[in-house]
């Protein structure tokens, strides 16, 4: 085809001071599991000068330090199903298993997913409610973010071209916490959501038998506006309530209201807007029923 150049320089380094020399003053695009990267190519093939990170050891893996249990840059949606991660991470670990199928979860990268930044990104909203950080690397050094200064908008972050994603780091702040992601989409498997939503909430007496009050609650929404949304009055109203059943009375429709969802091919924003509700007090139940 005359009008379809191939690859013209496709590198794949081994160090992360290799990868990031090679994309420093370059325009070269970044290749992981490359789950987003192909698909986004349609008919097209690539172009320009790719640089797979694939093979970076140092990217690789789920550590845990004193402060913050970090997810490398590397780490597949499958590792982290398998990985042993305290309750506040079931979450992220139910919206892992929602991400395509299996041979998807073995390929495709948390850091992919949050660099892609698709409005229904699954990893978006369980991270949120995490309070997860970036860490951004580049020959000119190193820079953390919180994710929800991050994206910035659809298919928007805040990296720069010669920047690699090199770990998520998870404050040890609420490990205890109970944490519930739930998805709506036209069917059951393989499915871009209409909208999904990641709840957590913290009691107030994690020891004792007692339901007790709630500490801390975290509700973010995705696929209801450019990027997943923090719902922060909700938040502010559930600190204190019962952590009972019943929570879910406690969401209204305004509290909704930094959602903007739109019409597309998959539902229309008032049915985004409903069913963004529902999924809202079924998740914050969920989170209270579990002790
Ligand atoms: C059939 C199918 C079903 C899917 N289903 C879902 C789904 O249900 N939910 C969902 O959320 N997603 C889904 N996806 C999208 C995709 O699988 C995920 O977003 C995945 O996590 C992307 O990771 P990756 O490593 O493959 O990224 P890649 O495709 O390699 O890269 C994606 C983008 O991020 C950049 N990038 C990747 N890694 C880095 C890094 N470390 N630093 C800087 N930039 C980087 C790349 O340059 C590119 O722009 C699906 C994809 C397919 C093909």
């Amino acid at each position: 085809m005359p009008n379809q150049m191939s690859v013209s320089n496709y590198l794949k380094p081994r160090t992360l001071d290799e990868a990031v020399s090679l994309l420093a003053g370059s325009d070269a695009q970044i290749l992981s599991g490359g789950t987003d990267f192909y698909p986004a190519l349609g008919e097209k093939l690539p172009q320009g000068t790719i640089v797979d990170v694939s093979a970076l050891r140092e990217l690789r893996g789920i550590s845990i330090s004193a402060d913050h249990i970090r997810i490398g840059g590397l780490t597949t949606w499958t590792e982290v199903i398998r990985a042993p991660l305290p309750r506040c991470f079931d979450a992220l670990k139910a919206a892992a298993r929602e991400v395509g199928s299996v041979q998807i979860q073995n390929r495709g990268t948390v850091a992919g997913n949050l660099c892609n930044a698709s409005p229904a990104a699954d990893g978006v909203p369980p991270l949120l409610v995490l309070d997860a950080v970036v860490e951004l690397i580049s020959a000119a050094g190193r820079r953390q973010m919180p994710l929800a200064e991050f994206i910035v908008g659809n298919r928007k972050t805040l990296r720069r071209p010669d920047e690699v994603l090199s770990g998520i780091l998870v404050p040890r702040t609420a490990e205890d916490a109970s944490s519930v992601f739930l998805k709506l989409g036209a069917r059951r498997y393989l499915v871009i959501s209409i909208s999904m939503v990641a709840a957590l909430i913290r009691r107030d007496d994690v020891q004792s038998n007692h339901a007790g009050r709630i500490a801390e609650a975290c509700v973010a929404v995705g696929s209801c506006s450019a990027s997943a949304r923090r719902l922060g009055d909700l938040e502010k109203s559930l600190v204190g309530l019962p952590c009972a059943p019943g929570i879910g009375e406690a969401v209204t429709k305004a509290h909704l209201s930094p959602l903007s969802p739109i019409d597309d091919v998959r539902a229309t924003a008032q049915y985004r807007r409903d069913a963004s509700l529902v999924l809202v007090r079924r998740a914050l139940e969920a989170c209270v029923g579990q002790r």
